[in-house]
């Protein structure tokens, strides 16, 4: 399969590459373990000169890389800006911290000294998704170079422009040349990297099938792998709930990223009593934004990334309402070139609709009335994925039920579930598994070594 860039606001090609060659792909395996047997040995301080000047370059070029975002995924330019700026965050976070989160740390025992020690492990292959085409790949890049490792990247078919600028970025940073590597490769060339004895573990980020795709073959060889995959995320409303500030953010939750975020809250699970004029608000604020170019500023709204996306959400709001449940505004897409769908409310939802328990990859918000926590916790719980989620109240003894029944790898309370450089994020259940960012993201592809040592 051709990997080719598609403006989803047009439809038009921009460029279109070849994948790599098995003779290249050998090219770039041999220079990743080239390069990791020298550069495991630089000193944290090197690292973290060279990363932050990653930093510098996103900073200084946030534009120019947040209109090559937009041009090939179709997010707001504004976010893919912002996108950019998070990265150089990111990066500075672990220029900051990595030498004392990988110190040794000392554990006494019979021995005369014994600690932990963490050493890089090697190559690490990541598998990435195009909805976030440079935070994704940032919040894994940052930790494991910073902690010795080199990376290849296998970024999604659809933004190879990105792929290629951000191994651009490391290059000028200072990074030697195998540090970082883009690999143009198609989906079916993926085992045959992960196969190779010189690719150490593997980090994915998208949906579940390819999770499982790339968890089963990176288990045949026994190496480590990280999954960071879909969600349905709950946000729930309760009656003590500010409700003003969470209509707001509710709306802004569900249509991030034009409504293609992991963590974008999908299913609105608000308490009956204020569950009328919640959703009038909803609705209202979902027609208030603007839909159109997402290279215009003023615009809330861009198309979704791909033709295929777009069929795909539409089929499930259709079934959703042949199954019986109500759409309060929204439900096609519009009338003009390229991949735009309207903001969409839907309620009354069956149990055995799509809405119910798929995730919904676009502007597509399901409102459900549950009669009190209890209610609310069961169907926050009933579905098969558990990434984060975002419950609204001000009672103390509600919020720690939230807090410990929740089956989910994040609980944001009164606020929007967003990743931070300095909080681990991810999953439980099908949302997958490991973490990233924090001092367990960085810990996750190092080799935590036992040392002993009795004095003669
Ligand atoms: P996707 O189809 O799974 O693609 C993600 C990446 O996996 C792409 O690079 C893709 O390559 C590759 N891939 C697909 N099938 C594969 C296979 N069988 N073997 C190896 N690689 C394979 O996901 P998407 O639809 O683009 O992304 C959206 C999904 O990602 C949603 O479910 C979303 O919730 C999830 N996501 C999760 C997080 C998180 O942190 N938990 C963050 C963002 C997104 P090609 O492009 O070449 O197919």
């Amino acid at each position: 399969m051709a990997i080719t860039s598609i403006n989803p606001a047009t439809g038009q090609v921009l460029r279109s590459f070849e994948p790599l060659s098995e003779g290249q792909i050998e090219a770039k395996l041999a220079r990743a373990a080239e390069t990791f047997r020298q550069y495991r040995h630089m000193p944290f301080a090197e690292r973290a000169q060279r990363m932050r000047r990653a930093a510098e370059i996103l900073e200084t070029e946030k534009d120019r890389l947040g209109r090559l975002m937009t041009a090939e995924m179709g997010k707001p330019l504004k976010a893919a800006i912002a996108e950019a700026e998070k990265c150089a965050w990111a990066c500075r976070y672990y220029a900051e911290n990595a030498e004392r989160f990988l110190a040794d740390e000392d554990v006494p025992t019979n021995a005369a000294r014994s600690y932990i020690h963490y050493q890089p492990l090697g190559p690490i292959l990541a598998v990435m998704p195009w909805n976030f085409p440079f935070w994704q790949v940032f919040r894994f890049a940052a930790p494991a170079l910073m902690a010795g490792n080199v990376g290849l990247l296998k970024h999604a078919s659809n933004v190879p422009q990105c792929a290629l600028a951000i191994e651009d970025i490391f290059r000028r940073a200072g990074f030697p040349d195998g540090a970082f590597q883009t690999l143009l490769i198609g989906t079916e060339q993926v085992p045959r990297v992960l196969d190779d004895p010189r690719v150490a573990a593997a980090t994915l980020t998208g949906s579940e099938k390819a999770g499982s795709s790339v968890g089963a073959e990176a288990g045949k060889q026994i190496k480590k792998t990280v999954l960071e995959l879909g969600g349905s995320d709950p946000f729930v409303v309760m009656p003590s709930a500010d409700l003003e500030a969470a209509v707001k953010t509710a709306v802004q939750a569900r249509v991030i990223n034009n409504g293609q975020s992991c963590i974008a809250a999908k299913r609105f699970l608000i308490a009956e009593e204020v569950a009328d004029e919640f959703e009038r608000r909803f609705v209202q604020g979902m027609e208030a934004l603007r839909i159109g170019d997402p290279m215009d500023i003023e615009n809330d709204i861009g198309p979704l990334a791909t033709e295929g996306i777009l069929q795909t959400l539409d089929a499930q709001v259709q079934q959703t309402v042949a199954s019986g449940a109500r759409l309060l505004t929204g439900g096609k897409r519009l009338d003009r070139p390229g991949y735009y769908y309207a903001p969409t409310v839907l309620t009354d939802i069956p149990e055995n609709s799509p809405a119910f328990g798929e995730e919904l990859f676009g502007p597509v918000a399901a409102l459900f009335r549950v009669r009190n926590a209890d209610e609310a916790i069961r169907l926050a719980n009933a579905t098969s994925f558990g990434l984060g989620a975002s419950v609204w109240t001000n009672d103390p003894a509600e919020r720690s039920r939230f807090i410990d029944e929740i089956e989910s790898g994040l609980v944001f309370i009164n606020g929007m579930v967003a990743s931070d450089p300095r909080l681990p994020f991810g999953g439980v259940k099908r949302s997958g598994y490991g973490r990233e960012l924090g001092v367990f993201g960085i810990r996750e592809f190092v080799n935590i070594k036992t040392i002993w040592i009795k004095e003669e």
